[in-house]
């Protein structure tokens, strides 16, 4: 990792750099990561946080682990965000906006503004990579993997709604417009090989994670932070199979179990249904 060049922000409790230029939205990120890091600290205890990289172009194969510009991740030692909107959100709404109906286009366009400004969903992804950080201990795999975003968008929602419930809806509306809309488009959309999403522009990928948020905003709604509590607390264990998650999450509400189970499914439940 090359820090080199780089502008540390002061003022936060984990360090924070940024690319020139990039100090009011390296801030305004740091803001929101330390509110997610006192809730999530509260909710499921946190370890130590990584450096946050808020970074342009130009720096970004520097330190990020993902070659796709402005996808956010995090790593043991590192958190990593763009500076400037990143191209493959385009992709994916270019993506989405070609198969969801008027409803749904209009929807998009009351929330994030007309071009679309998917950026004020982005900008709250902070919270799902900070999520991450609880759940580090399975070793990679089918399971673990899907198992691990549907955490880290549990975190996000739980976050979200606790303490930034004002910006519900910008969460919310895009993954509920775009897994409303026909999923069978997709080149990959078996749960285990969420991670083959990745090839491409990366819009597959989020398509999985709009899913996942799907179903994580219902398991909130049904078990709150005690679905997070329950989720951590398995991944901080020996490993499980998929059919002793699906139990899991069978006890914490049987249509989150199923919605697993018939995955993609079309659609699942907690989608927003026609004219409501
Ligand atoms: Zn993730």
């Amino acid at each position: 990792m090359d820090v080199q060049g780089l502008t540390p922000v002061a003022g936060f409790p984990f360090p924070v750099f940024t690319s020139a230029g990039g100090a009011e939205r390296a801030r305004m990120v740091a803001e929101r990561a330390a509110r997610t890091i006192a809730w999530l600290d509260r909710v499921v205890g946190l370890p130590e946080t990584p450096p946050l990289f808020v970074l342009g172009p130009d720096d970004w194969d520097k330190v990020a682990t993902t070659p796709l510009y402005g996808m956010p991740h995090v790593e043991t030692d590192r958190i990593v965000v763009g500076q400037q909107p990143a191209p493959f959100w385009n992709a994916v709404i270019g993506t989405v906006v070609g198969h969801v109906e008027g409803g749904g286009l209009r929807r998009l366009h009351d929330v994030y503004g007309n071009p679309i400004d998917i950026g004020l969903f982005a900008d709250l992804l902070v919270a799902h990579e900070l999520t991450h950080l609880t759940d580090r201990e399975w070793a990679p795999g089918p399971v673990g993997f899907w198992l691990g975003e549907l955490v880290a968008n549990l975190g996000l929602h739980g976050y979200v709604t606790e303490v930034e419930p004002e910006q519900t809806m910008r969460l919310t509306t895009i993954f509920e417009v775009t897994w409303s809309a026909p999923n069978d488009h997709w080149p990959v959309r078996d749960l285990a090989h969420m991670e083959k999403g990745l090839e491409g522009d990366g819009s597959n990928y989020v398509w999985f994670e709009f899913g996942l948020l799907v179903l994580a905003k219902r398991l909130w709604e049904t078990a709150g932070a005690k679905a997070l509590q329950r989720l951590v607390g398995a991944m901080r264990g020996p490993e499980l199979g998929f059919d002793e998650v699906v139990k899991l999450l069978d006890e914490l509400d049987p249509a989150v179990g199923q919605a697993i189970r018939n995955w993609p499914g079309s659609p699942p439940p907690g989608s927003p249904r026609p004219n409501s």
